[in-house]
């Protein structure tokens, strides 16, 4: 399959809105290629990351992220193809010489050093003179919430506490470009929704460009300008959330992202999505327009504020939809086994052009 799948050219630079400033590629990558052995972990990829954009690499695992990031940060060569920051040719620049820095997974922070001293690692090692680092330190401290905390060891912090010195310790540096893989991942449900409000804050207050990495559709939709959907080491779409939601360009973006309702008519593919569909009840009418379609409540799914209803339709597939909690608890299940009408109007549908 074409990297070129997306429904936008992936190399095509966003065109502004009026009232927005001129849009600048902070990190391009053309035709970038990784093997190991015969595994294809990355193939192809072409992407275009603008100044100040929170970008997001979303996939499942195996797909290929950490092998692109690993690209981008140095520590991998290609096998083919370039990468420019900032305009500049990089590709075979070395780590430690490009203007990046990574947030990795698991934090690496160094044990025996203070969290201020991990934090001015980098500056140390750059030379920075003791007055100006400490300055940094203390600012990038009070940025991630931190202040006062500088004395403590990282064995003396919370997860969260630790994940943001790891950031700080990032930030400090001032790179061009932040890559982060999965930071959040080790972080428990609450703490990560947290997170990820605070770490969007945080880069929109330093303006740095963000290459984000994650698994986790919901994380990505939150957080992203725009997201690029990988698969097999390849890039499926690239667009901002609500394009990548509403209108996905193929089946595996459809299913990745939101639950997968494909429907095939009239020689025709095309996904309506969960909270689009009306269950019409026995005796009532379906609105004018709408397209309607038998079936059964095969299964009933409580999550809280809403229930998610499996109907098996006549016509052989299997579709979710959505309905908020508005009965007492647990009454959703009384729909189990009947028969139900299911209801969506063409508009709230997206054709695939594509099947895979
Ligand atoms: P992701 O981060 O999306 O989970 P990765 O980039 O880690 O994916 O991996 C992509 C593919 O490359 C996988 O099939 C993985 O097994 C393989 N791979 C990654 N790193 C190596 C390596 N150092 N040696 C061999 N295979 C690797
Ligand atoms: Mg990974």
């Amino acid at each position: 399959m074409s990297p070129k799948m997306g429904a936008e050219d992936p190399l095509k630079v966003p065109s502004p809105g009026p009232l927005d400033k001129p849009e600048k590629p902070a990190l391009r990558l053309r035709s970038v290629s990784k093997n190991y052995g015969s595994v294809v972990a990355v193939a192809g990829v072409d992407l275009l990351v603008n100044e100040g954009e929170f970008f997001t690499l979303l996939g499942p695992s195996g797909s290929g992220k950490t092998t692109l990031l690993r690209l981008i940060a140095g520590f991998e060569r290609p096998d083919a193809g370039r990468i420019e920051l900032g305009g500049r040719d990089i590709t075979s620049v070395p780590p430690h010489l490009r203007d990046t820095n990574t947030v990795f997974q698991d934090y690496a922070l160094f044990p025996h050093m203070s969290v201020a001293d991990n934090i001015g690692y980098g500056l140390r090692v750059k030379g920075v003179s003791r007055q100006a680092r400490e300055k940094r330190v203390q600012r990038a401290l009070a940025m991630v919430r931190l202040a006062g905390l500088g004395h403590r060891r990282p064995n003396q912090l919370s997860g969260g506490q630790r994940q943001r010195v790891a950031l700080a310790r990032a930030v400090v540096n001032e790179p061009e470009v932040l890559l982060l893989d999965e930071p959040l991942g080790a972080l428990d449900l609450k703490l990560r929704q947290e997170m990820q409000i605070e770490l969007k804050q945080i880069q929109q207050r330093v303006g740095i460009t963000f290459v984000y990495v994650t698994h986790d559709q919901e994380e990505a939709l939150t957080m992203s300008d725009r997201l690029a959907v990988m698969a097999n080491g390849q890039i499926e779409q690239i667009g901002s959330p609500v394009e990548v939601y509403e209108r996905p360009a193929t089946e595996f973006v459809a299913g990745f992202i939101g639950i997968s309702n494909v429907l095939l008519r009239n020689g025709v593919r095309f996904v309506v999505r969960p909270e689009k569909i009306q269950m019409v009840a026995e005796g009532e009418h379906a609105p004018a327009g709408m397209t309607v379609e038998n079936g059964q409540v095969v299964e009933v799914i409580y999550v809280g504020m809403s229930s998610r209803y499996v109907v098996r339709l006549d016509r052989g597939e299997q579709l979710v939809a959505v309905r908020q909690n508005m009965d007492a608890v647990g009454d959703a299940r009384k729909f189990e086994g009947r028969p139900v009408r299911l209801a969506w109007t063409p508009d709230d549908t997206y054709v695939l052009d594509n099947g895979r």
